[in-house]
């Protein structure tokens, strides 16, 4: 699809939040695709960047510390990834603890109202698979899935557990400034993610009225957008590459791997952007 080789990943998740491998496992696997330049971005959660880092040096990759936030944007949810975090900066951990205590309530809910539709599931079992990090969905669709409702997670969120299914509870999210703002003031550089509905993940659309969104975002400090990510088309790749141009943000991108065991799931190095859309972000540094 890209007429380079793909060596850059900046969408990776881990157990620490909704992915199922350990940031060693992952980085391993990357390092087994040939990845150069990878970061995690695990949602509301940094705690996977440690064991990230020190794998990734000593297996020669270079590991940008990342992370990806839920943002409400009119009634939409939009997420925004943040690149080169400052994982000391304590009131941006203190925003985080709390996104997180929510999804626990969430989580909670969640199996509540699943319970009232007759499944048999319980929200201790979805904590345990969370462990200590970020509960998210995609656990909840793992346990449907050990229960024989669902055949893959992907089922779950399409029949029991997306946006428009009588299972779904909202969690808590910044709103879109503030997202953008948080990662700003951390020092962090923000990357729009996914603005485009994925085969993938099918209960995702696109963002609506991007074009007009776009400059506003950029107001509050968005830097990039990803433009090659996932399981997109050539021809999404393009238009979003001719928006990201016309609007002098860096393409960035990424598989958005979760190693969740979904049929279709872009693996790493799938998806990604030229090294020189890194070098652009590290210009943006102080
Ligand atoms: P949550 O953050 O708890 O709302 O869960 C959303 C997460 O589920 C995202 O990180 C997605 O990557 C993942 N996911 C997997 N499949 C789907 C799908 N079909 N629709 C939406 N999200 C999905
Ligand atoms: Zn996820
Ligand atoms: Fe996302
Ligand atoms: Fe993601």
């Amino acid at each position: 699809m890209t007429s380079y080789k793909v060596e850059v990943d900046l969408h990776l998740h881990t157990a620490h939040s909704d992915g199922t491998l350990t940031p060693k496992e992952l980085i391993t696997f990357c390092k087994e695709k040939d990845l150069k330049i990878v970061s995690v971005t695990d949602h509301d959660i940094t705690s996977g960047l440690s064991e990230a880092e020190e794998i990734s040096s000593k297996m020669g990759i270079e590991l940008i510390p990342g992370i990806e936030l839920g943002a409400t944007w009119e009634s939409s949810e939009i997420h925004i990834l943040g690149y080169y975090i400052d994982q000391n900066d304590r009131h941006f951990q203190k925003v985080l603890t709390d996104l997180r205590e929510d999804r626990i309530f969430r989580g909670q809910a969640m199996v509540t109202k699943l319970q009232e539709m007759g499944l048999n599931i319980s929200f201790e079992r979805v904590q345990k698979i969370a462990g200590e990090g970020a509960v998210g969905r995609p656990h909840i669709a793992r346990v449907l899935k050990e229960l024989g409702y669902v055949k893959t997670p992907k089922e779950a969120f399409d029949r029991f557990i997306g946006d428009r299914n009588q299972g779904f509870v909202p969690r808590k999210m910044l709103t879109l400034e503030e997202a953008i703002k948080l990662l700003v003031d951390n020092g962090a550089l923000p990357v729009l993610a996914h603005p485009l509905m994925s085969s993938a993940k099918p209960g995702r659309r696109s963002i609506a009225g991007l074009s007009d969104l776009l400059p506003i975002m950029k107001k509050w400090g968005l830097v990039g957008m990803e433009v090659y990510y996932g399981s997109y088309k050539t021809k999404q790749v393009n238009e979003l590459l001719s928006l990201a141009n016309h609007h002098s943000l860096i393409p960035c991108g990424g598989s958005d791997y979760h190693a969740l065991g979904n049929p279709i799931e872009p693996k790493p190095g799938d998806a990604g952007p030229p090294k020189e859309s890194v070098e652009r972000l590290k210009l943006l540094l102080d």
